[in-house]
């Protein structure tokens, strides 16, 4: 046991007392089916209304549950014709489960079940669910908890946040509460995090997590780097060589980071940027001054496609620089691997670009002196935190992040206060603002006629298939199918197909077959979600435009209004629309600015889900939230930059107690 704990980080009774909960079981009562809450495991009872077998690809059991403050379906996939006869129509059911909510309706898949209204399954007090590894179930987390909780009166974690902040219950209350909610605990309060426990303890996990970033950043700035030394000559070239001028806003970007690549400490910095404001550029401006001081640089991706397009678009703008630039990725295999990795190891390599491949540890490079991370939101946070340990012990590279997700700004606060933020608010000129339009599913002969005189005119269109989240087998055929379908409605059209399951060599001449304007209309899935750019491809239509997020949406439309000609995005959906889909829809439809429709994704989807994400970190907190808690920002902030700079001891001590673990189980 002292093995698997340790695994988890718990080595100390204080340890296991801030190993809180990820959430409750209520089995204290029967609830409404009505007041069921996501993420909360509770009891209810009704009447089975409906019961039968769905026969589809595979037999699902499905039965619809009434207790008259609403309805609730239970979805058995394994189930005995015996179980079926049971769950008969009329009979009385007491279930228990975790409901998840489909387009607004509660479902149970798998629920505990008896019949009739035994009241065996209540219990006296809200059970906690804790985050756990193979082999620790959850009795025994229980058990250890019950036990480091017997310490807690006589000898309570030290309070570290004494006199910081004011109006807390004490810590020792605070763990007490959130290990065992008493009956009575308001529990509305619990699940919303609002309980002043669970403030107390989202304040100091705030100001640890800000504490770590800040002296994780303090030791980088540490450390030497490549500093650029070059009169910038090579940069003067390559945007001479260029048809168009930079932008104000490029320009001004390109400033700060030249800044940064004189000093003697490593560039942190974050680049935010619509989609199609222009941010390779600038990714490439400051990899020449890193070059032309004899430097490498590395640039990552996060998908091989759009790895293959910046090789394709660098070695254009390099080339004639004399610049050597060199793809490396996950499918460049045998000789040619070899060469790329001898030519990083010996420098001849001026820019190595991949997806993460990149940071393996066969990837030994020569004198590393920049690392760009294009689409940072593609990966996680702790992806990109390792990057920067990836220079030598003695040389630190510097580090330029971009991301086309807008994120409110306490959020990047939050995931982002290692780095200094560069924002690029302008789109280049010349930009037509691309007509949306949002069209049923019946009409889609109509589109594929209106695409096919576009594309007669010399238009290029991407034809976007639905998204299939389970499976990638089931989304490939489905493209298949459309471009078949295209492919014979629109005979003298050229038709290409990219989708997840074509090799990597085959998405590459597919995708610069579309570039050169080989291919008239490109199907695929949403492996051209990022980064892709293709300037005269002007057409994007989306399949089932219901069934996207806004962002992915608005990603997916940034492919094209990147050319001199006027861009359309044709959205086909599948009705009855969901109100939340008609609302996304109709944002699309109204607004092209990428800080807009984050906002009101934000408001639809709600809390929770936009900014749990992987890609702030965040979703690793274990009891802080957001956006529920950005009202402990300000402060935790402050108190964090304080303790910091003033009595460091305190600030040590805190990220250690809630870093500690986490810190373990993420490598779990
Ligand atoms: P993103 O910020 O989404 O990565 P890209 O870097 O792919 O955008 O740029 C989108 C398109 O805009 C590219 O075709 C690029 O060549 C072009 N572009 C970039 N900067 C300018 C500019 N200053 N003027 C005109 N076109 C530009
Ligand atoms: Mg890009």
């Amino acid at each position: 046991m002292l093995e698997k704990l340790s695994s988890m980080g718990l080595l100390t009774v204080e340890d296991i007392l801030f190993h809180f909960p990820l959430r409750y079981q209520n089995k204290t009562r029967i609830s409404a089916i009505g007041e069921l809450q996501e993420g909360m495991d509770a009891v209810v009872r009704g009447t089975i209304r409906v019961s039968g077998i769905a026969r589809g690809r595979r037999p699902t059991l499905l039965v619809k549950v009434d207790d008259g403050t609403g309805l609730i379906t239970l979805r058995f996939f394994h189930f005995r014709r015996a179980q079926a006869q049971q769950l008969t129509v009329g009979e009385t059911i007491t279930l228990f489960g975790q409901p998840r909510f489909i387009a607004g309706q509660p479902e149970f898949a798998h629920p505990e079940y008896q019949l009739g209204d035994h009241d065996a399954v209540l219990e006296d007090s809200l059970s906690p669910v804790y985050p756990v590894v193979e082999g620790v179930g959850q009795s025994t987390m229980r058990n250890v908890t019950r036990q480091a909780l017997t310490y807690l009166a006589n000898d309570p974690p030290e309070d570290l946040l004494k006199g910081l902040i004011k109006n807390a219950p004490s810590i020792a209350d605070a763990i007490a509460i959130l290990h065992r909610p008493p009956a009575d605990t308001d529990i509305k309060q619990i699940l919303e995090g609002r309980h002043p426990g669970q403030l107390r303890l989202a304040t100091e996990e705030l100001i640890a997590h800000q504490i770590s970033l800040l002296s994780r950043r303090a030791k980088i700035l540490k450390k030497p780097t490549a500093k650029v030394t070059g009169n910038g000559a090579l940069a003067k070239k390559l945007t001479a060589s260029l048809p168009f001028d930079l932008t104000g806003a490029q320009k001004n970007v390109c400033d700060d980071i030249l800044n940064d690549l004189k000093r003697s400490s490593p560039m942190l910095r974050l680049l935010q940027g619509d989609v199609g404001s222009g941010k390779t550029l600038v990714a490439a401006i400051s990899a020449v001054h890193v070059v032309e001081s004899g430097h490498q640089v590395a640039l990552m991706a996060p998908t091989e496609l759009l790895s293959e397009q910046h090789h394709r678009v660098f070695d254009g703008w390099f080339g004639p620089l004399g610049i050597n630039v060199v793809w490396l990725t996950g499918q460049i295999k045998g000789k040619a691997r070899r060469e790329a990795l001898t030519s990083i190891e010996d420098g001849q390599a001026d820019i190595v670009i991949g997806t993460h491949a990149l940071f393996q540890d066969q990837v030994a490079f020569n004198s590393l002196g920049l690392v760009l991370v294009d689409e940072q939101h593609r990966f996680g946070v702790n992806q990109r935190l390792s990057l920067t340990q990836r220079g030598l012990d003695d040389f630190t590279p510097h580090q330029l992040t971009m991301t086309a997700t807008p994120i409110p700004r306490t959020l990047s606060m939050v995931a982002y206060a290692d780095l200094d933020c560069s924002v690029i608010d302008e789109l280049p000129p010349g930009r037509k603002p691309i007509t949306t339009v949002l069209i049923d599913a019946s009409r889609r002969q109509q589109v594929i006629d209106r695409v096919g005189a576009a594309c007669r005119q010399g238009r290029q269109a991407y034809w976007v298939c639905p998204l299939i989240e389970e499976s990638d087998a089931l989304e490939a055929n489905a493209a298949e199918v459309t471009a078949e379908q295209l492919a014979s409605a629109l005979p003298d059209l050229r038709i290409g197909l990219l989708h997840g399951r074509v090799s990597g060599a085959l998405k590459a001449e597919i995708m610069a077959d579309f570039a050169a304007n080989n291919l008239d209309i490109l199907v695929a899935t949403t492996v051209i979600e990022v980064g892709v750019d293709v300037p005269n491809a002007s057409m994007m239509i989306i399949e089932n435009a219901e069934r996207f997020g806004l962002a992915q949406l608005h990603q997916l439309r940034g492919r094209v209004g990147r050319g001199a000609v006027e861009s359309h995005c044709l959205l086909i959906y599948q009705g009855p629309l969901s109100h939340t889909a008609r609302e996304r829809l109709s944002v699309m439809k109204a607004s092209q600015d990428g800080f807009v429709i984050a906002e009101k994704d934000l408001k639809i989807r709600g809390p929770g889900e936009v900014l749990g994400t992987r890609q702030t970190g965040v979703s690793s907190f274990r009891v802080a939230r957001l956006p529920e808690h950005e009202h402990l920002l300000d402060e935790a902030f402050d108190i964090a930059q304080r303790l910091t700079s003033q009595d460091t001891e305190t600030a040590e001590n805190i990220a250690l107690r809630w870093t500690r673990a986490r810190e373990a189980f993420a490598h779990v």
